[in-house]
């Protein structure tokens, strides 16, 4: 994928807490970009679609719009709710119709995708994984999800990768906290995400900082989670982004107990002690997702799929 000759893009990231809106063609091309509250579908799409027509009339005629939504999504082309938001226990967005709405709205083709699958394409394109065959990108926020590129290809299977719900070594003497996954309990997300944190200690992650017994069993739960990943699909790097991750520290203390988990057990020199070149932030920040909009914007206009 060369130099973008192709149209003005628009690119959508919709975040549990927020969405992550942009008009441009890439990184170095950013016309305009926003971030609005997530609240009830109907008030949430509405603002993002005024949004976007605004940018549109001023940058624009828009190509095409790149989604990239918290999940589960639905993203068999051939399925009736394609792009629809389908079991989300997020109240009020349990079958939204999110590229339809704003396909609908905006009258472009539209690419759809998961927020992490998003996050994957940006960091692959423009980040921390260019170059790479094979990585898996988690966020660490409000949830824990995770996306993965294998041999070049995302992957979506039956539905897409669930990573967050890895079921977790739990030791319940070290801690008790049963998990807040309304499915499982203490999966990786029941156990280790910011909804997770604020349940086992009672205050946001910002207030714990000082708190280094904290951050030891946060980072035990993210390296076990980590581990999993690792032993399945033989990443060459694993990117951790999302909210909880600016903790601090935090990717290194990750790496040790990763390094800890292993055991001795060390296939490539880059799983060696350290680790810093296997386990690393996102190299586009906070845009990661958003930017990986771009790049399902692209593929969209280049296929002209019709936007619903
Ligand atoms: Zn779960």
């Amino acid at each position: 994928m060369g130099r973008w000759q192709g149209p003005v893009l628009a690119a959508v990231e919709l975040g549990g807490t927020q969405v992550a809106c942009l008009v441009g063609t890439g990184p170095g091309d950013i016309r305009a970009e926003v971030r609005i509250p997530t609240t009830t579908p109907a008030e949430t799409l509405g603002q993002v679609g005024d949004w976007l027509a605004g940018a549109a009339r001023r940058w624009g005629p828009l190509g095409a719009v790149g989604i990239c939504c918290f999940g589960p999504v639905d993203l068999d082309p051939a399925s009736r709710t394609w792009g629809h938001v389908t079991t989300t226990p997020k109240a009020g967005w349990e079958g939204t119709d999110v590229a339809g709405a704003l396909g609908r709205r905006l009258g472009v083709p539209v690419g759809f995708d998961t927020d992490v699958n998003g996050a994957a394409l940006g960091e692959h394109r423009w980040g921390a994984a260019r170059g790479l065959r094979t990585f898996a990108y988690l966020t660490i926020g409000t949830g824990i999800g995770g996306g993965a590129v294998v041999e070049g290809h995302l992957v979506h299977g039956l539905v897409h990768p669930e990573m967050g719900h890895l079921p977790m070594p739990h030791d319940r003497q070290r801690d008790p906290f049963p998990g807040c996954c309304p499915f499982h309990g203490d999966c990786l997300e029941g156990l280790a995400s910011g909804t997770a944190l604020q349940a086992r200690w009672g205050a946001r992650g910002e207030a714990l900082h000082d708190r280094p017994e904290v951050w030891d069993l946060e980072a035990d739960h993210l390296a076990a989670g980590v581990m999993a990943i690792t032993l399945v699909i033989a990443p060459e790097r694993v990117i951790l982004g999302g909210g909880v991750m600016q903790t601090p520290g935090l990717l290194d203390r990750v790496r040790q107990q990763l390094d800890r988990r292993m055991a001795g057990y060390r296939p490539h020199p880059r799983l060696a002690t350290g680790m810093e070149d296997f386990l690393v932030s996102p190299g586009l920040g906070s845009r990661s997702g958003v930017l990986g909009g771009l790049i399902l914007a692209r593929q969209a206009w280049r296929s002209r799929r019709p936007g619903a």
